[in-house]
């Protein structure tokens, strides 16, 4: 069976030494969260998510959802699991005190989500989509919304879901069909059919609060006509307490390749009660909160089940014997050599803890910059951070599941034949993690995000901010000669991006087609230099450091491998995003100046 210790000590390196948390102290929470507080609420989530989560996770895998009587059920250990996760006040730790949370910073989510999704990702899918749900409400609902439904989702007492699929409408809603009539109460009578809805039922919660995207009659077509309601499983009574069941269907459990305890489902809406979130056809803007939040919640996945299967791989590798290294026998008392001293398989480990160890850096600083863009009293600060946020959010979203799913087939090949063997939970790993790329929109759509808008706005202000933030680092970099050739790889890396985005800023309306075909090619690139950075950072904190550190001279070597050894596809990628369709005179840019030398 697969093993899991939580990054503890990574966490606290990441938040004292390389976000410098006490310098937010200002900002709510942040004073709260001395060094002994964190480390007390880390420890206990570790060993909740080591003792309690990472044992259903191969037992729920096998036995997954199924539906009986019209109820979902999970398996068997996950109702009682999240009736502890519920009694230790997990769910509520990032929210406000006002709506019933403990007011922790939003930064505090970033590694107990890494954690949970390392120890089970179907598990943790379930309080995910709640939470999210839950910010949606405090963000668009009314006052008796945020009265009603806010409490319980917080709590985690209820659950959430987010409803937007239909079998004939996936990443394109403006083919959405499910429609909303007014009644005569104020309330309204949905009634459609969705596919692939995560947590749309099950036993883990009392009641469940669906946010559904359907049409209002005499809306406009498309997305423009769409909009967001609450349609609860059970009608809240005047008391808070649980009234009629609503008309809502389970009509089959999704039979799916992996995260197999999560219960994905699809339902129908038969005339239920819904309340409308926000104004009438708006509901696509609400939904984006949810949308956003949950983007960001999947490139945290991505990192957790990359960091779980590089845990059990670099175990493994250390015990199995075969073969002898190439530079002579390592282990002369055993019969054959550990595989790690084959440099092969010392290659694919690397490739993958220099994702994770700068992933989950880059993912902490997200979640700093979610809680300055919420509560930073400087508006300017504000918007940048939210400027950052935006921009961020489709990369991590896309190229923290695009890496994590090669590192999890990196993880299964260093077992040989044993990774493709359902005891050894490595197969598990490949098919749950798989689903990533895909849901929260697809990563190609992530990378349309991200070039065919992100880079415009606001007249490219938000890559503007990004780059200025690097140049800022690779200045600093040249203090320090230890680092010097990582700055410079860095620096070529940067400069190819630099000029790849001025040129799609530079295509018009009408040439959305050749931007479209680079798209994935770009996404990657902009991935690669935003973790070369994190890389550049934490090299830089590893190289400055006055005393013998063996934790810190592990991420210098990681920060050389990284910036040495996979940088380099930058320019592949550069090239790829420009020959995507073959503009003439675009590859002018991959031409050495003076400034760029490649
Ligand atoms: C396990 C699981 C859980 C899910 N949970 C939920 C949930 O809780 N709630 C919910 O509402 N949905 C959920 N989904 C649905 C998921 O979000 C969709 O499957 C996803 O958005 C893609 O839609 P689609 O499957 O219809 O694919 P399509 O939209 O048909 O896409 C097919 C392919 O075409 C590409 N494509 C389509 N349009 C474009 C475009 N404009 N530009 C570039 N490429 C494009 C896509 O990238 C993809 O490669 C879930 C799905 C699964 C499998």
């Amino acid at each position: 069976m697969p093993t899991y210790r939580a990054p503890l000590t990574d966490y606290t390196f990441l938040i004292d030494r390389f976000l410098e948390t006490h310098r937010y102290r200002h900002l709510p929470g942040y004073a709260e969260l001395d060094s002994d507080t964190r480390t007390a609420i880390l420890t206990e989530a570790a060993a909740f998510c080591e003792d309690v989560l990472l044992p259903l996770n191969q037992s729920g895998d096998l036995e997954g959802c199924r539906l009986e009587n019209g109820q979902v059920r999970t398996p068997r250990g996950f109702p009682n699991a999240y009736s502890r996760f519920v009694r230790g006040g997990w769910p509520a730790l990032p929210f406000d005190t006002a709506d019933g949370g403990h007011g922790l910073p939003h930064l505090m989510s970033v590694p107990i989500s890494e954690m949970m999704v390392s120890a089970n990702m179907s598990f943790s899918g379930y309080v995910d989509i709640t939470q999210a749900a839950a910010t949606t409400i405090h963000a668009h609902g009314s006052d008796w919304q945020k009265r009603v439904f806010l409490p319980p989702l917080v709590s985690g007492r209820w659950g959430g879901t987010m409803n937007l699929t239909e079998a004939h409408a996936g990443t394109d809603l403006g083919l959405m069909r499910t429609r909303a009539e007014p009644a005569s109460d104020g309330t309204y009578r949905v009634t459609g059919a969705k596919i692939f809805i995560t947590g749309v039922d099950h036993d883990l919660t009392e009641n469940i609060v669906n946010l559904v995207l359907a049409r209002l009659p005499g809306g406009p077509p498309g997305t423009k006509g769409i909009s967001l309601f609450i349609v609860p499983k059970f009608l809240p009574a005047e008391d808070g307490s649980l009234g009629q069941r609503n008309a809502i269907t389970v009509i089959g459990v999704e039979h799916k390749m992996g995260v197999r305890a999560s219960a994905t489902c699809a339902v129908n809406y038969e005339n239920a009660v819904g309340y409308l979130v926000g104004n009438p056809h708006d509901g696509l803007r609400a939904m984006f909160t949810m949308m956003n939040d949950t983007r960001l919640g999947v490139g945290i996945q991505g990192l957790g089940m990359s960091e779980v299967a590089s845990q059990n791989a670099r175990a493994y590798a250390a015990e199995r014997l075969q073969g002898r290294a190439p530079a002579g026998p390592a282990a002369l008392d055993l019969p054959a050599d550990p595989i790690v001293y084959h440099p092969d398989v010392r290659r694919m480990l690397s490739v993958i803890e220099a994702f994770n160890q700068s992933a989950r850096a880059l993912a902490l600083w997200t979640g700093l910059q979610f809680d300055i863009a919420h509560h930073e009293a400087d508006a300017e600060a504000r918007q940048a951070a939210d400027d950052l946020l935006a921009l961020l959010t489709p990369a991590i979203k896309a190229h923290f599941t695009d890496c994590s799913f090669e590192n999890v087939n990196l993880a299964l090949q260093c077992f040989g034949g044993h990774g493709y063997i359902r005891e050894w939970g490595m197969e598990q790993f490949v098919r749950d993690c798989r689903i990533t790329q895909i849901y929260e929109g697809t990563n190609g759509v992530q990378a349309m995000d991200l070039v065919g808008r992100k880079l415009t706005i606001a007249g490219g202000r938000l890559p503007a901010r990004f780059f200025a933030l690097v140049e800022q680092d690779l200045t600093v970099a040249n203090d320090t000669a230890a680092i010097s050739t990582l700055a410079n790889n860095l620096r070529i890396a940067l400069g190819m991006l630099r000029q790849l985005t001025a040129c799609v800023q530079g295509l018009g309306q009408s040439e959305r087609e050749r931007i479209a075909a680079g798209s994935s090619d770009y996404l990657r690139l902009f991935g690669m230099v935003a973790l070369g950075w994190t890389w550049l950072k934490l090299a830089n904190i590893a190289a400055n450091e006055p005393h013998d550190n063996a934790f810190l001279k592990q991420k210098l070597a990681l920060a050389h491998f990284y910036l040495t050894r996979l940088v380099p596809e930058a320019r592949m990628l550069a090239e790829r995003a420009v020959l995507g369709d073959y503009l003439p005179g675009v590859t002018d840019f991959l031409k050495p100046t003076d400034a760029v030398q490649i």
